[in-house]
């Protein structure tokens, strides 16, 4: 039996709020943020064949919509309030629904974020969703704070066998393109897929680093590019005229997973610098407030390192243990041009 528009909504993403005033069921949702705070609101879409592949598991897939967005509220220091989802399907197939539906739900509960509104239609398999946060009026991340002299850091997991390390996504990737010469065990592949398909949104860190980090961004298309687009929105605040904000990259204290520190070095560098679908968190912050940032990562359970530090005039240079810089030839993700 094949399912309706308003059955399907209604059998697996009309669920009670309890937040926010008004959920699904009328033309719009209604939200009331706190007194004194500002909504922070993001959309990412997933599309297949583009961000995920048609192998992926329906409730990974749920997860997965729904994490990508977290970790741009996460970015921003904002707490998750509500999200919509549009969702565009080829056919209304009740056990890709039902899944899709548990990872979305499983996620958003963890997280305290509830499901207001969306729109469903028929079409090739495409998820959008846009997350609403709220943040202290004046206190969110932006990208655009980072100052010389600041030091560099990034998220990562506590433990070898948690999802999130550095490049572990990208190193998926490869092994499902059949890179030659990449050859990684059954079970340690089923981590590396974690990785890839069930990204850790860094929302409690985000919280915790309000006021303490000066500026933040989440790792999607890689950490280079990434970085240099705070480089580029915080040079243009911070910077001195005709010296650029620029970046000292220590390759060496960058955070690796077993396999990823297996693979040799060519392709750790890649994969750690250049990798792309991490969402962990890059941030900078003044060298004194080192242990408070040490103390951020202890009280959300997350892991934080020390990478580098800001500099200006040098560029983003990425240097291995003896001080000599490293050849970084590769170009940030660019949907029109990859
Ligand atoms: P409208 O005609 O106003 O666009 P729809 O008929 O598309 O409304 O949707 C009916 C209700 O169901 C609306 O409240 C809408 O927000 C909600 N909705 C539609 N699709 C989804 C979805 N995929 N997830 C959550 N809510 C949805
Ligand atoms: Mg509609």
């Amino acid at each position: 039996m094949s399912l309706g528009e308003f059955d399907l909504i209604a059998r697996y993403f009309d669920r009670p709020v309890r937040r926010s005033p008004l959920g699904i069921g009328d033309d719009c949702a209604l939200l009331a943020p706190s007194p004194g705070m500002q909504l922070a609101v993001s959309t990412d879409m997933l599309v297949e064949g583009r961000h995920f592949l048609s192998t992926v598991a329906p409730d990974r897939l749920g997860h997965k919509a729904l994490a990508v967005n977290l970790s741009d509220l996460a970015a921003c220091g904002a707490r998750p309030l509500a999200f919509t989802l549009a969702l565009s399907l080829p056919r209304a197939e009740a056990p890709f629904l039902a899944g899709l539906a548990r990872g979305l739900f499983a996620l958003a509960d963890r997280h305290d974020i509830e499901l207001v509104g969306g729109d469903t239609t028929s079409g090739p398999l495409n998820l959008c969703i846009t997350v609403f946060g709220e943040v202290p009026a004046g206190g969110a991340l932006l990208r655009s704070g980072a100052r010389p002299g600041d030091e560099l850091w990034v998220s990562h997991p506590l433990h070898d066998d948690e999802p999130g390390w550095l490049g572990d996504a990208r190193l998926a990737l490869e092994v499902f393109r059949g890179t030659p010469g990449l050859h990684v065990p059954g079970e340690a592949f089923e981590r590396l897929r974690l990785a890839m398909e069930c990204p850790q949104p860094r929302v409690a860190l985000g919280q915790a680093l309000r006021g303490l980090a000066t500026s933040t961004i989440d790792i999607s298309d890689g950490l280079m590019g990434d970085l240099s687009h705070v480089l580029k929105r915080s040079g243009a605040v911070h910077g001195e005229a005709g010296r650029p904000l620029g970046a000292r990259l220590e390759a060496d204290w960058l955070p690796r997973s077993p396999l990823m520190r297996a693979q040799d070095d060519g392709r750790q560098l890649e994969c750690l610098l250049a990798g792309g679908d991490d969402y962990e968190l890059l941030f900078t912050a003044a060298p004194e407030r080192h242990e408070a940032v040490l103390a951020a990562g202890r009280h959300s359970a997350t892991g934080v390192r020390r990478i580098g530090h800001l500099t200006t005039g040098g560029g983003l240079e990425v240097v291995g243990h003896d001080g000599q810089r490293l050849a970084t030839p590769w170009a940030s993700f660019d949907h029109f041009r990859a």
